[in-house]
Order: C-alpha cells, then structure tokens, then sequence
C-alpha cells in the first residue's frame, strides 16, 4: 500500500464521552487544512463493517464543539472480533480509498484497532476518548474532566440534604474497573471514604470508622464507591445496615448522568489537541500510536501500550483522602 496518507476515516468507538464531538471537529478541520479528504464512519466498528461510510466536509462539523454524545455515533460490534467481520470493514474502507484511520474510543476500540492494522497495514491512531481515565500513558483522556464535574455537583446536592437529616449516604460513580472518577469527585466533595477497585479496601475498617465517629457524634458521612468494587453501592450499604443496624444509610447510583452533558472547557481543549496531533502522526508517516498528553506535552505511545498497561493510582493519593477526611 502506498505509505501517503491522502484520504482518512474517523470514527468513535466503545462507550461515549463528552468531548468526542471536539475532537471529530479537530480531526475533520486540521485534515482538511492539510489537503486531505475526511471521511465519518458511523456507529465505531460496526459502520465500518456495513460501509457506513459518509464524506465530511468543514460546515459537518459547525456547532458540535459544545456538544456531548458524538455526531458519528458509537457502538460495540461483535462482527470486528472476527477476521470475516475486519476483512469486510477493511474491503469498505479500500472503496473509498481510505488510507488511514483516527480511532476515538477506549483500550478495547484501541485492542480492535492494532489488530485491524497488523493484518491489512492500514495506518491507526488512537485518541483516548473515555470518561474512565483507565489508559496508561496519558494524563487524560476526553471525557473524564466533565464526568467527575458531573458527578461533583450532583454529591454537593446530595450533600446538602445528607447534612440536613445527619445520614450516612453511599454514593456510586461510574468507572467500570478504573477509580479515576471516585477517587476525584471523592476528594472534591470531601467524602469520608473512597473505595476504588485499585486498592484492596477492608470493609472493617469502614465500620470501626464509622463507630468512632458514631462517638464522636460526627453523623454526616459520604461514602463514594466506583462501580466495579463490591458490587457497588448497594453491597457496601447492605454490609453497613447489617452490622451498624442503628445507622439510616442511602444509596445513590449516579449512573449515566455522568456520561451525557456539555464537554467542560478542559475536555474540548484536550480533544482539539488530541484530534490535531493525530492528524499530524498520520501525515508524517507515524502509525499504531495513540496520542496522549504527559505533562501537558503531546505524548505518543504505541497503540500495544495502551492495551497491556492501566493507569495506576498512587499511594499519596490515598493518604490525601484519609488525612483530610479526618
Ligand atoms: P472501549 O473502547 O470503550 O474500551 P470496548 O471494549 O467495548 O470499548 O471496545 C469497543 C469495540 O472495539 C468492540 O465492540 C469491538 O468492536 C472492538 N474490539 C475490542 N476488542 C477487540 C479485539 N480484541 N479484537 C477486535 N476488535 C475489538
């Protein structure tokens, strides 16, 4: 295959975040500032396996910085687990002659994407688009600035009537197996506990907490959990009523609330960045990477990268959350 990039596809993948929208917008202008021809395909994987396929022009992208959810649409397909479903995808992306791929999505859209690239050489970039914070190598990812904004502004709500009653509220966030989500919002609304799938958490210590403070008459408290650690809320409250029968406990699942809304002003400068530089590795010659930003610097890492490793989350992290819970 001819190395030069001359026609490109982007697309969104995998579960939606706010901020996507921006970054389909960076892609489509800087390609078509850059003499290229940008095509959308819709709904992720599977619009490539159906030739869903449309040309983009500058005005398909007006208005839409400012919107959530994504214009192109996304989805999860089954088909591109197979080489029968990829090698279709791939016959409908040699129709419109495009060689060369922006992939918007998470560590699975980027697990699709290296395999899809490995066997057609068709050059791939990532650009991390997930609320969960769950990729390695990056600072950020679009999408995660609003969700944890999203859910911060709900717990302050709750807050207040958690206050007003002295309960004992057990508030989850989304995060699938990453506690990027709970570990901020956390902090930022000043919960007593944060339980995160990253560290191993010993529900015993949540009680004897919870006594102390119970002789302290210090009634207010705010448990966060991410979604993927104990099956949630509801178990971490079930555990508590069971053993502290004398404490009135609420759950709250924040839920998709957290994925929808208008990107925060950080997101969409994060995905005009990240839409930019993968435009860039495409026209000169980089491939199989996914872009990143590491000390507010773009950061390019191999698109295996993303797939092996996950975002740790540091100790003093931890010890920030029992110092100032105190
Ligand atoms: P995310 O990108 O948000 O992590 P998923 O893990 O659901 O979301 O992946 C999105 C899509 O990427 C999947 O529906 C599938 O089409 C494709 N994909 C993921 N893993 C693979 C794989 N191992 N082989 C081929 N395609 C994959």
């Amino acid at each position: 295959m001819d190395k030069k990039v001359t026609k490109i596809g982007v697309l969104t993948s995998g579960g939606d975040a706010p901020g996507m929208n921006a970054a389909i917008r960076a892609v489509v202008r800087t390609g078509i500032y850059n003499g290229l021809e940008v095509y959308g395909i819709l709904r992720g994987y599977s619009g490539m396996v159906d030739g869903d396929i449309i040309k983009m022009e500058s005005k398909s992208v007006a208005n839409i910085i400012q919107r959530g959810g994504t214009i192109l649409k996304t989805a999860r397909c089954k088909e591109f687990y197979d080489l029968e479903g990829r090698t279709k995808a791939y016959k409908h992306l040699k129709k419109h002659g495009i060689n060369g791929l922006v992939i918007i999505g998470g560590d699975g859209s980027f697990r699709g994407a290296q395999i899809f690239s490995n066997e057609f050489d068709m050059p791939c970039i990532g650009v991390p688009g997930t609320i969960d914070k769950d990729i390695a190598g990056t600072d950020f990812t679009i999408g995660f600035d609003t969700a944890v904004n999203t859910a911060v502004e709900a717990i302050d709500k709750i807050r207040d009537t958690m206050d007003a009653h002295d309960r004992l509220f057990v508030i989850e966030v989304m995060g699938r197996d990453s506690g990027y989500i709970a570990l901020h919002s956390g902090i930022a609304t000043g919960a007593e506990n944060i339980i995160i799938p990253e560290k191993v958490t010993d529900i015993e210590d949540i009680l004897d907490q919870l006594s102390e403070k119970e002789r302290r008459q210090k009634l207010v408290n705010l448990i966060v959990v991410a979604e993927g650690k104990f099956g949630g809320a509801n178990e971490v409250a079930k555990v508590i009523k069971e053993r502290m029968p004398q404490q009135e406990v609420r759950v709250c699942i924040l839920g998709h609330i957290q994925r929808g809304g208008s990107p925060s002003c950080f997101d969409r400068l994060v995905a005009s960045r990240m839409g930019y530089a993968a435009v860039e590795c495409l026209l000169e010659g980089r491939h199989n990477l996914f872009v990143g930003i590491l000390n507010n610097r773009m950061h390019y890492i191999p698109l295996n990268e993303a797939v092996k490793k996950k975002q740790r989350i540091s100790e003093d992290w931890m010890k920030i959350v029992k110092i100032l819970s105190s």
